[in-house]
């Protein structure tokens, strides 16, 4: 049941946003992060996610980012993030994410903020040039940069890294009439500042996790059910309240 107040925020809302974490892309078949004992996917996250992990081993490093390529090459959009991307035909919409995947822009989004970066994206260590490489499973590892050769990186956020575009993240924040909270467990910083600015700032905040988060003391509406879920069934109302006008 989607509530009647939640509606009504809806169908007043101009800009509407989601934060969104690897909880929306659990039912693409891609894991979590957390719950494992410190483990990704058995690897040690201080090896694999830090700048000091890839300045011992960038091989081992590439070898756990090329297995989620391949992984991730095979994953498909999952109707939570469709239903982000039509929302689009709506509202002023912004998505924020925590994830690497990718996942929104194939679903059809726009206006995607990818606060730690693309997996789909290189970054090389000597000229710092940044661009996409879709090649799975890469040929040489660690890859070269195309440029100069030098040694190439994911061009994702590591641990004791600044984010991307947290500037713009905090200005849609600021300006979003309703925020959705998805698949996140909001204990990664800045991130996890999002939907409390957005709060204080007036939007409604929902809550879209099967489990409590710190986001569920404050949120005006909680879904505890999957991302696939509870998007279809507010689409729904979408739907019904945008096409009887
Ligand atoms: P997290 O793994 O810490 O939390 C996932 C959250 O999703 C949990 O609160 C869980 O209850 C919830 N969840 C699980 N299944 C769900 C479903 N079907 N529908 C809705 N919610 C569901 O994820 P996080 O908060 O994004 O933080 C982890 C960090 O790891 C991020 O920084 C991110 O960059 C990285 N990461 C990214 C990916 C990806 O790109 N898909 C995957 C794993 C980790
Ligand atoms: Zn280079």
């Amino acid at each position: 049941m989607v509530p009647k107040l939640l509606i009504d925020a809806l169908v007043e809302a101009k800009r509407v946003a989601a934060l969104t974490g690897a909880g929306i892309s659990a039912e693409s078949g891609i894991p979590t992060f957390r719950g494992q004992g410190g483990l990704w996917e058995g690897y040690s996250v201080e090896k694999v996610a830090t700048p000091e992990g890839f300045e011992k081993d960038p091989a081992m490093v590439w070898r756990f980012y090329d297995e989620r390529r391949v992984n991730i090459s095979k994953a498909k959009p999952n109707r939570a993030h469709e239903v982000l991307a039509l929302m689009e035909n709506f509202y002023d919409m912004w998505v924020i994410t925590q994830n690497i995947d990718g996942l929104h822009s194939r679903a059809g989004s726009n206006n995607v903020i990818e606060l730690h970066g693309n997996i789909w994206r290189v970054k090389c260590t000597e000229c710092g040039i940044s661009y996409y490489n879709y090649e799975v499973p890469l040929r040489e590892i660690p890859p070269r940069c195309k440029r100069c050769s030098g040694l190439l990186r994911p061009d994702v956020v590591w641990f004791g890294e600044p984010v991307y575009d947290m500037d713009k993240a905090y200005s849609i924040a600021e300006s979003c009439d309703v925020m959705f909270v998805i698949g996140t467990s909001a204990q990664v910083y800045p991130a996890a500042y999002i939907p409390r600015v957005a709060w204080s700032h007036g939007a409604k905040v929902v809550e879209i996790n099967p489990e409590e988060t710190p986001v569920s003391s404050y949120a005006d509406f909680i879904f505890r059910e999957p991302a696939t879920k509870a998007m279809d069934e507010i689409y729904k109302e979408l739907l019904k309240v945008f096409q009887e006008e």
